[in-house]
């Protein structure tokens, strides 16, 4: 019986669980409580609700790209049977070229996450908590399907890739990230420059103004290097988790929607076909920006909700992205 793909993380979920396990044991012995709070104080602990939010989105997330996929295959074998531009024998080479070519497109999807409105409205969920450990992998947005993240698949297929390849390897390259999310493991020297690494990650996941938009990769470290997004971690800079506009909740339905449901407001309340469109797919921060120009009014209660400086203090909000 030939093994669908499409199981492959739930394939992998006892191997997730046992790290779990292990980086839970291993943070308990070397970050030891040391008052009372202090569990909850450590971004790196396991807490409850984090926890279970994590988990509940993953769930969320497999359902929903399960049905992706019925919708997506026929998508990229469609492209693969009428419009592929090269026909790859069987093995290792077609293998080495297919996980590279991913890694460049995933690279791109990443970037785009972070720097389109209508993407970010999706990967935000997968930003939103302000600890890090391996749960903080699980959590996914059931949004990614209509944000349109298979559609960065397609020119996989174009270049002669099998359905059947293309999903195996966006699989693999999610199931590798898993292991990046952790604090319990430092640099690794010469892989570094090779591979997105623990430190790597870690960085990504900060809003400190100097780390944060940074290092998106998937599995290889050199794309960051050769577009001039890399950062390293800093030791004198603890990475401090989370996005600029907390979320302040381990609901998984408002992790899921929240910023969607505020893409949606700024949509509404901007006049003009340009700006209705930049609400939708310019940068994330690009409504606060134009309302820091004066093009429309924030009140002092929409600005206290989206955590908008109303006034003078603009230059000072929009000079650093922390919060
Ligand atoms: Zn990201
Ligand atoms: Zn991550």
């Amino acid at each position: 019986m030939q093994f669908d793909a499409q199981w492959l993380l739930l394939a992998l979920a006892p191997v997730f669980l046992a790290c779990i396990g292990w980086e839970a044991w291993h943070l308990s012995r070397t970050r030891p409580r040391t008052a009372p709070n202090a569990a909850a104080a450590d971004n790196a602990r396991y807490t409850w609700p984090d926890t279970l939010c994590n988990a509940a989105l993953a769930l969320m997330h497999q359902g929903a790209d399960k049905l992706a996929w019925l919708v997506a295959v026929p998508v990229y074998a469609y492209v693969y049977r009428h419009f592929r531009l090269v026909s790859w024998q069987p093995g290792f080479v077609a293998w080495f070229a297919l996980f590279v070519a991913q890694d460049l497109l995933y690279y791109a999807f990443h970037r785009a996450s972070h720097r389109v409105r209508w993407l970010w409205a999706a990967h935000v969920v997968h930003h939103s908590s302000e600890r890090l450990n391996l749960s903080t992998a699980f959590r996914q947005s059931l949004m990614y399907p209509v944000a349109g993240m298979w559609m960065f698949w397609i020119p996989l297929a174009l270049l002669g890739f099998t359905p059947e390849q293309v999903v195996a390897i966006v699989l693999v390259n999610l199931a590798f990230q898993f292991f990046v999310h952790t604090q319990a493991i430092g640099k690794l020297g010469w892989l570094e420059y090779v591979l997105n690494t623990p430190s790597m990650h870690r960085v990504h996941h900060a809003r400190n103004a100097r780390y944060i938009d940074r290092n998106f990769a998937g599995v290889l470290a050199i794309w960051d290097r050769m577009f001039g997004s890399y950062v390293e971690e800093d030791a004198r800079e603890a990475p401090d988790y989370g996005i600029v506009k907390p979320l302040a909740s381990c609901n998984p339905l408002k992790a899921t929607f929240h910023e969607w449901l505020a893409m949606a407001r700024d949509f509404a309340r901007m006049s003009g076909w340009r700006s209705r469109a930049a609400a939708l797919f310019a940068p994330p921060d690009w409504c606060e920006r134009h309302d820091a120009l004066g093009l429309a009014p924030v009140t002092a209660a929409a600005a206290h909700a989206r955590h908008v400086v109303p006034e003078n203090d603009t230059e000072a909000e929009f000079g650093s992205r922390n919060p």
